[in-house]
């Protein structure tokens, strides 16, 4: 084993410099810098190298960390770029936003005695070096097939597939109902965990590739669903999960109470400097108001960590369970304590109060019940426990789920689960309708960009078998 390796008894770990608090939590810039290279030779050296290496078991994408990171402690930083990118689409985006703590770093097995490694930064510094060196190049076959693949969603699965089958020969038509391409990591997550530049810097390369784009382009809207699929020899849906659960509750209909994604979709597109009425009205901009997020997943932490960007006066979020038990990445909620937000764990709403808009949020304190068969303590209220936060701006982040895509694509013989996602045939990714496939979020049920990768290399692979063997049927 190299000498430069096993520094984890001598070194401890680090991540690279976060912006100081006071600064990152007043602009919508990333918040952390890039690791300078010895910074990142010498986090990757801490790895032991294992003979079962456990981070690898844990990521979704199966990617060979030990090799990258004994890469990347050797200094031969295109080759770790070239493992690194073997097995994963966007190793820059999963760098900076897997849940680390629960994936590869949470199961990196010297962690009980000594601080995992500091897998997920050296991941996207690995690529920032490929980029800033051009050894990332655009998804160019060697060949054309001459057979075409529609994609209906530009998110990551989608991305991930379109990429893959690209490189592959065929030729790809993404269509998304979005003006850019990227799904969620456009639209949903903010700029302060992933800056935009990062995903279009990605599409731009798609599209040196010949990857053609049609955005502004809902399916079963602009066009039907059976007139986009028969434009193509196979067709991947890949449109994500957007019914935004809600919960009834006295007060639900009063003014300035919003859906997460509203929101955030709102502050985005500020972001990008697009003219967005509801947030010039004041009705989307948490500027100076008093504001309770409900929910503690992912989206309540970017909704709470905006909204105080944004210049709140008072950010709290409302969460039924304690922070052990929450189901979003827990250094993320590190971050939004760090940048000021208050916490009522335990706390679950009763009722929104106000006149015409919502002035405050009745809450009632919770305790832990016994484990559920997932392990999760079930919430139970505690009698006469009411209390009431002031609020002018109520945020909704409670999850998502699938809307009913056999209607919005007049397709009644495209199966759902009984959780209401696309049913899919194991690896293959294929749907009830021959030569349809499926990834992503609508399969899965609100995931993670990591999964969406996966499924999207998953599909694109079903694809191609489907279509060589279409293929060998005809010869
Ligand atoms: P999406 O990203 O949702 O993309 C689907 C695309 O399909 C969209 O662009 C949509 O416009 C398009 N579409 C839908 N219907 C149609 C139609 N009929 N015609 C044309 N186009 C259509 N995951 C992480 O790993 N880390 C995080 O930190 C994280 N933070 C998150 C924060 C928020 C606020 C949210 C909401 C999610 C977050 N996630 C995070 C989850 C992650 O973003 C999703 O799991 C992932 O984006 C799913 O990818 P997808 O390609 O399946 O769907
Ligand atoms: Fe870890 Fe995600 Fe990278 Fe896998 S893709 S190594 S889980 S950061
Ligand atoms: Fe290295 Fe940790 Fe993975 Fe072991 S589990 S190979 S120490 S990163």
């Amino acid at each position: 084993m190299s000498e430069k390796l096993l520094k984890f008894i001598s070194l401890d770990r680090r991540a690279p410099q976060t912006r100081d608090v006071a600064e990152r939590s007043g602009d919508f810039a990333e918040i952390y810098d890039d690791f300078r290279p010895a910074g990142a030779a010498d986090q990757a050296a801490r790895c032991s190298q294992c003979g079962i290496p456990f981070c690898q078991v844990h990521c979704p994408l199966g990617n060979d960390i030990p090799d990258w990171l004994m890469l990347t402690a050797n200094g031969r930083l295109e080759e770790a770029y070239a493992v690194a990118s073997a097995t994963n689409t966007f190793p820059e985006i999963c760098g900076r936003i897997c849940p680390q703590d629960r994936l590869c770093e949470g199961n990196c097995v010297i962690e009980k005695d000594f601080d995992a490694v500091t897998i997920g930064a050296v991941e996207s510094h690995i690529v920032e070096t490929a980029f800033a060196q051009g050894w990332v190049k655009p998804p160019r076959p060697r060949r054309e097939l001459g057979q075409s693949v529609g994609v209906i969603g530009g998110g990551p699965a989608g991305l991930a597939a379109a990429d893959r089958l690209r490189r592959a020969g065929y030729a790809i038509t993404v269509y998304d109902r979005h003006d850019r391409i990227g799904g969620l990591l456009i639209y949903g997550i903010p700029n302060f965990k992933l800056d935009k530049h990062v995903v279009a810097r990605r599409v731009r390369l798609f599209e040196e590739a010949g990857i053609v784009f049609h955005t502004d382009f809902e399916v079963g809207v602009r066009e039907s669903f059976e007139a986009v699929a028969a434009r193509h020899d196979a067709l991947l849906v890949a449109t994500g999960v957007y019914g935004a659960l809600d919960m009834a509750m006295p007060g639900s209909g009063l003014a300035n109470i919003v859906p997460a994604l509203d929101y955030l979709i709102s502050s985005n597109r500020k972001g990008f400097g697009d003219p967005v009425p509801a947030f010039d009205s004041g009705a989307l901009d948490a500027k100076g108001k008093q504001v309770v997020v409900i929910g503690g997943g992912d989206t309540g932490m970017d909704c709470v960590r905006t909204a105080l960007r944004q210049g709140a006066d008072s950010v709290t979020c409302l969460y039924r369970r304690d922070r052990k038990n929450m189901p979003g990445s827990q250094r993320e909620v590190g971050h939004a304590m760090e940048e000021g937000v208050h916490f009522e764990w335990l706390a679950t709403p009763e009722a929104f109060l106000g006149g015409d808009a919502v002035s405050g949020v009745r809450a009632l304190r919770m305790r832990l019940g016994a484990p559920d068969a997932e392990g999760r303590q079930s919430p139970r209220p505690i009698p006469d426990s009411s209390f009431t936060l002031p609020c002018d701006l109520a945020i909704k982040a409670l999850g998502f789920e699938a809307e009913d895509l056999p209607a919005a694509f007049a397709a009644p013989r495209l199966k759902l689960t009984r959780h209401g996602t696309l049913k899919v045939t194991g690896h293959s990714r294929m749907t009830s309708l021959d030569g349809v496939f499926a990834a992503g979020d609508i399969t899965r049920g609100a995931s993670l960009v990591v999964w969406a990768i996966k499924e999207g290399r998953d599909a694109a692979d079903g694809i191609d078998a489907y279509l060589r063997a279409k293929t060998r049927a005809v010869a």
